[in-house]
């Protein structure tokens, strides 16, 4: 099957354990260290073996790269780590899951070669938030619960919109926001405001 590598952690010095997202389960298994193994890293999509044993935890076995040109890109790798790490956290304990979750991370890594990472991935989160009906496309603020008209809107953690003196925090161009917000598309903001809205999606999905 197939799989992106979503985390992994050392066990016993030189043995992993991989949590791999596919198209239908989060799946944690073990892998043995061994000197023919090619290395696994965070965030290559693998093809491999889930292979059952006795004991609670499957083996991670005949796994094979299925790399992407932009793999070698180390500035689009980090960004496409930190997000696959930030969708670990949000996914983690959960073990079926919707394929939504997996498409999302290749239509992503599609699009990646030629786009600002961060831009494709803000894209991507943001249709994260309405799959799962977090999307709140109202403004209402987050603070005083009332609607936001001002120009700017402030976004705190999952973009849950409030007034900047709410908040405390610098605001966002609104119609940009609205726009954003209804179509998952970002072809109005500049690469500046990207960034900006990239440090919202690193406070956590
Ligand atoms: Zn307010």
């Amino acid at each position: 099957m197939q799989g992106f590598i979503l985390n992994l952690r050392r066990h016993r010095e030189e043995d992993l354990i991989v949590t791999v997202i596919t198209s239908q389960a989060l799946m944690t298994l073990y892998r043995f260290y061994g000197a023919r193994h090619s290395p696994i890293a965070l965030g290559h999509k693998v093809d491999f073996v889930a292979e059952r044993t006795p004991f609670q935890m499957g083996q991670m076995r005949h796994v094979a790269h299925l790399g992407w040109g932009w793999l070698a890109d180390l500035s689009r790798v980090r960004v496409w780590q930190q997000f696959v790490q930030l969708l670990f956290q949000h996914l983690k304990g959960a073990q079926i899951l919707d394929s939504f979750y997996y498409e999302l991370l290749e239509k992503a890594a599609e699009k990646l070669p030629v786009q600002n990472p961060k831009r494709v991935l803000l894209e991507s989160y943001i249709t994260l938030l309405e799959y799962e009906g977090r999307l709140h496309s109202d403004l209402d603020c987050l603070v005083c619960e009332t609607p936001i008209k001002e120009e700017q809107v402030a976004l705190a953690r999952a973009f849950v919109p409030a007034h900047s003196a709410c908040l405390y925090a610098e605001g966002f161009d609104r119609d940009q926001i609205v726009r954003l917000f209804e179509t998952k598309e970002s072809l109005l903001m500049d690469d500046e405001q990207i960034e900006r809205l990239w440090r919202v999606v690193g406070e956590g999905f």
